[in-house]
């Protein structure tokens, strides 16, 4: 029996390990560094928390719910999701929490992976799996004298939830997917809120509705009623993600729904021009909300484009010079993306080191497989990232590829599978040439990797990324 070790408990996580426990693969170990499943969905608490993916299509396919209170779903109910989803498939027993990697190398002679934690302690097997993602990791900026604050400051994917805001002065430094969510929730409470916002993103209507009794009764009675929803969201999410190549037409047709969505709902000729992106639409991540722009238009609320020079004990200095005095800083700064797995020193075959090779950002064929580091997969890997669609349905794409070539092992008597260079290779080059015709390349944005990669996001729509794994090709692995 072929042991499998999973690093993470996320969506990805929990995708490969229900595909694997269903096909009857039972060694299967999963290290969580927390004391809790769920990835960013356990991580990221912050108010107003949830998913900009409708949930009938961020969801298993294979474990609909009719129990969504809402159609955009938040954080709380979609964290209960992954683990109902977990416990029912006879995962959470087989989750080892506390516990963290620290380094993975492969054992040349006896084929295996030798995995070490913080703690020192070893674990050895077949198969290595990684699920640790894109977003786990959150940054705080570097600004001279962050550590200077006296006041409450925290990144919002570690909210503290002792924090009141109440009656505070307090500023959010960012305006991405994360401060949209919160910002609506502070400006309700906060005596004055500071939007530090350094680029503005396209924002659409989010069409959220709250799923009432005869909706739930009718996707427990009739499954298909989801099933249909899920299907027309899903049709819908390719064509926008169709818009995200250069010069689209769907592109065109996405940046005037959200110019209009901004002219409707804010009427200040200057907070619009602050608010008006001037890139591409997608290339930095569209975002969806009916509360953002109207919380942004309150009277106690400023958006402030100047940057923050400096952190005093009391406040902020932005680039005029004008000090705003804060009782809280929120970082809504987002998540280090461009160095995948760089936590965990993985070493492959001869020693070679996953960092060294992917020193000018990740890559992987099908972003899974990496040649010299044989029987290691990657979930969520290098461009597997979407700007627009469902990552679950990529997930349970990898999931089903990744089995493929472990049911091969086993059917075959080999002990290790490992992607040849020439496949990756070949595979990378189509990848660019997609890549380098999507809008991602205009603007700065989080998929890109320092070296100008865009090392995140699968260029396009989700059908042909289920089309390229539905079937796995031997011949582009060595099997030993
Ligand atoms: P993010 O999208 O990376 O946004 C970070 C924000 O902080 C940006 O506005 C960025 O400005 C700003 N920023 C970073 N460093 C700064 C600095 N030194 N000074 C001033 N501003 C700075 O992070 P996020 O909002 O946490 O979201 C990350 C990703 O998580 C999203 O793109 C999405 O994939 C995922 N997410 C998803 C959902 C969902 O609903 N599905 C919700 C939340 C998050 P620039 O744009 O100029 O860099």
């Amino acid at each position: 029996m072929t042991s499998i070790g999973i690093i993470g408990s996320g969506f990805g996580s929990i995708a490969v390990a229900v595909e694997l426990a269903r096909s009857g693969h039972t060694d299967l170990r999963l290290w969580e560094r927390a004391d809790d499943i769920g990835g960013v969905w356990r991580d990221n608490t912050y108010p107003g928390a949830g998913c900009d993916v409708p949930s009938p299509l961020y969801s298993f396919s294979y474990e609909p719910n009719p129990r969504w209170t809402r159609r955009y779903a938040l954080q709380q109910e979609i964290h209960d999701y992954i683990r109902t989803v977990a416990d029912k498939h006879g995962i959470t027993p087989r989750v080892r929490f506390g516990a963290e990697v620290v380094a993975a190398s492969w054992n040349e002679s006896a084929a295996t992976w030798d995995v070490t934690f913080t703690d020192g302690t070893t674990e050895t097997v077949d198969i290595l799996i990684s699920a640790v993602g894109q977003l786990s990791r959150p940054v705080l900026p570097t600004i001279d004298g962050i550590e200077s604050f006296s006041g409450t400051s925290f990144h919002s994917a570690q909210w503290d939830h002792s924090f009141d805001a109440t009656g505070k002065r307090i500023a959010v430094v960012g305006a991405g997917a994360s401060a949209v969510q919160l910002v609506p929730h502070l400006a309700r409470d906060a005596a004055e809120l500071l939007v530090f916002q350094r680029s503005p993103n396209f924002l659409m209507p989010k069409p959220d509705k709250p799923y009432t009794s005869v909706h739930k009764a009718l996707f427990k009675i009739a499954p298909l009623s989801q099933r249909i929803e899920r299907g027309g969201i899903w049709a819908l999410m390719e064509q926008f993600a169709r818009g995200l190549d250069d010069e689209s037409r769907v592109g065109r047709i996405n940046k005037s729904i959200a110019l209009k969505h901004l002219r409707k709902q804010v009427t200040d000729p200057t907070l619009r021009a602050k608010l008006t992106p001037d890139y591409p639409i997608g290339c930095k991540r569209v975002l969806f909300s009916n509360e953002f722009y109207p919380a942004l238009a309150q009277d106690n609320v400023e958006v402030i484009t100047r940057a923050i020079t400096r952190v005093t004990p009391t406040g902020v200095i932005d680039a005029d010079g004008v000090e705003h005095e804060v009782d809280a800083i929120i970082y809504a700064t987002g998540f280090d993306s461009q160095d995948f797995l760089e936590s965990i020193d993985i070493t492959g075959s001869g020693g070679q080191k996953l960092a060294t090779q992917w020193t000018d950002g990740a890559h992987a064929y099908l972003g899974m497989y990496v040649p010299h580091f044989p029987n290691l997969f990657v979930t969520y890997g290098p461009n597997t990232n979407l700007g627009g669609g469902s990552i679950i349905f990529m997930l349970e794409a990898q999931a089903r590829h990744m089995r493929q070539a472990i049911d091969r092992l086993e059917a075959g008597s080999f002990r290790t599978v490992e992607v040849t260079e020439e496949a990756e290779e070949a595979y990378d080059k189509e990848l660019l040439d997609k890549l380098n015709h999507s809008v991602w390349a205009h603007c700065d944005n989080w998929y890109r990797h320092r070296s100008g990669r865009i090392t995140s996001n699968w260029p396009g729509a989700t059908l042909p990324f289920a089309q390229a794994t539905k079937v796995l090709e031997p011949s582009a692995f060595r099997w030993s």
